[in-house]
């Protein structure tokens, strides 16, 4: 869609040091020092501001927040935290809720305002709703093609074996334009860990398909699901093609056991998404990253029936996780901003993802002196460019719930 040539000059690079970087059909050409004189043809002076890669948000939900819609206070469950009460809310809110690709369209501009131009997003797929949301978001997929682009999970928020008709449900949605299978608590919810990861990896392999677990099973039994996920992730070889997200077992275990499992992950290429909750154990963020395993991460629920919180800035996502990580280096700061941008991009398998001589243009400008520092200041006024094009953010601001 970009088919003219621009120059972005005066850019800061990670390194701190000034480039123009020259843009050429929405990918970058060239990055040379900064008045190299490569200058012509349409500028854009970045001003000596900090240019990074665009935000990558890994974990989502673009059918079930509120964001846009009326205030929706939290509803506590009756007896502590119970998953099927909480989807039972759930299914009570939604009925209630503005029209899903409304609130969808919501999410979506307030996170490309914020400078995420990729995104994965779980969508629902069960007996009540069938295929009703995908079909839904995949429509509004298509709408934002040339903002954000947008992979799709189909999430089997009702379990697999639990909820009648399910597995023929997701082979459906992949057939539909879904493009990763998911699953959910194959040991707690479903009460059989063969039997879940059969269906989600079979249809994985029938589809040739990536594959994305919800695993919120604390201690040894989600460990044990982890290193189940891993042994099918190598059998089929699909490492680099495998996500669990949350893995809040991996915050239970000890020191040992959490560095052999570590080693496990790592070899068998399964990554790990953590948005770093406050009101749970989640994985040890450096011990993994230290034996290789790639962390990513998301806003997971935006003001939905599971939280009231989020905002959809993964630059605010990277501060949460370090500082409940008690990370206080330039390097562990850098850290947490690579886990909101080139490892989720990994762990989503965007190619071409970056500031480099044939990455795409898909970048957002701050104001601050560094990396670090951008972490720790989340600055508000940012310049976000998809393919090289301006996206007027003017237009995707926060809006206040009416
Ligand atoms: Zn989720």
């Amino acid at each position: 869609m970009t088919t003219s040539n621009t120059v972005f000059t005066n850019a800061k690079l990670a390194d701190g040091i000034l480039r123009d970087i020259l843009v050429e059909n929405g990918r970058i050409t060239s990055i040379e020092a900064a008045g190299s004189g490569q200058a012509s043809g349409h500028v854009v002076d970045i001003a000596g501001e900090l240019l990074v890669p665009g935000f990558v948000e890994g974990h989502i939900h673009l059918d079930t927040s509120f964001y846009g819609d009326k205030w929706m206070p939290h509803r506590p469950c009756t007896n502590g935290f119970d998953v099927h009460e909480r989807v039972a809310f759930q299914a009570e809110n939604m009925a209630a809720a503005a029209p899903m690709d409304k609130r969808a369209r919501d999410q979506l501009n307030l996170c490309i305002a914020n400078g995420t131009l990729a995104m994965r997003s779980h969508i629902m797929v069960d007996g009540s709703v069938g295929l009703k949301s995908l079909e839904t978001i995949l429509a509004v997929r298509e709408d934002y093609k040339d903002l954000i682009d947008i992979q799709l999970v189909a999430f089997p928020q009702s379990g697999i074996l639990k909820s009648p008709g399910t597995p023929e449900l997701l082979d459906e949605a992949i057939r539909l334009g879904a493009d990763l299978v998911g699953g959910l608590d194959p040991a707690s919810f479903d009460r059989d860990v063969n039997g879940h990861l059969d269906v989600v990896f079979g249809l994985a392999e029938k589809h040739g398909v990536d594959v994305d677990i919800h695993l919120h099973d604390a201690g040894s039994m989600g460990a044990f699901t982890i290193e189940e996920i891993c042994a099918r992730t190598v059998a089929l070889g699909m490492q680099g093609h495998v996500a669990v997200s949350h893995a809040y077992g991996l915050g239970d275990l000890g020191a040992d056991a959490a560095r052999k499992i570590a080693a496990t992950i790592a070899r068998s290429g399964v990554s790990i998404m953590t948005n770093a909750p406050g009101n749970h154990v989640f994985p040890p963020v450096a011990l993994l990253r230290s034996e290789g395993v790639t962390v990513f991460s998301g806003s997971d629920n935006i003001r939905d029936s599971w939280w009231p919180y989020g905002d959809g800035d993964m630059l605010h996502r990277a501060e949460i996780i370090g500082y409940r990580s008690g990370f206080y280096t330039d390097e562990d700061l850098k850290a947490v901003f690579d886990i909101v941008t080139s490892e989720s991009a990994k762990a989503l398998r965007i190619e071409d993802y970056g500031i480099k001589v044939g990455g795409r243009a898909d970048f957002v400008t701050l104001a601050a002196a560094n990396i670090p520092e951008a972490v720790v200041s989340l600055p508000r006024a940012r310049r976000v460019f998809k393919l090289g094009r301006l996206i007027e953010t003017d237009k995707f601001r926060y809006q206040a719930a009416p």
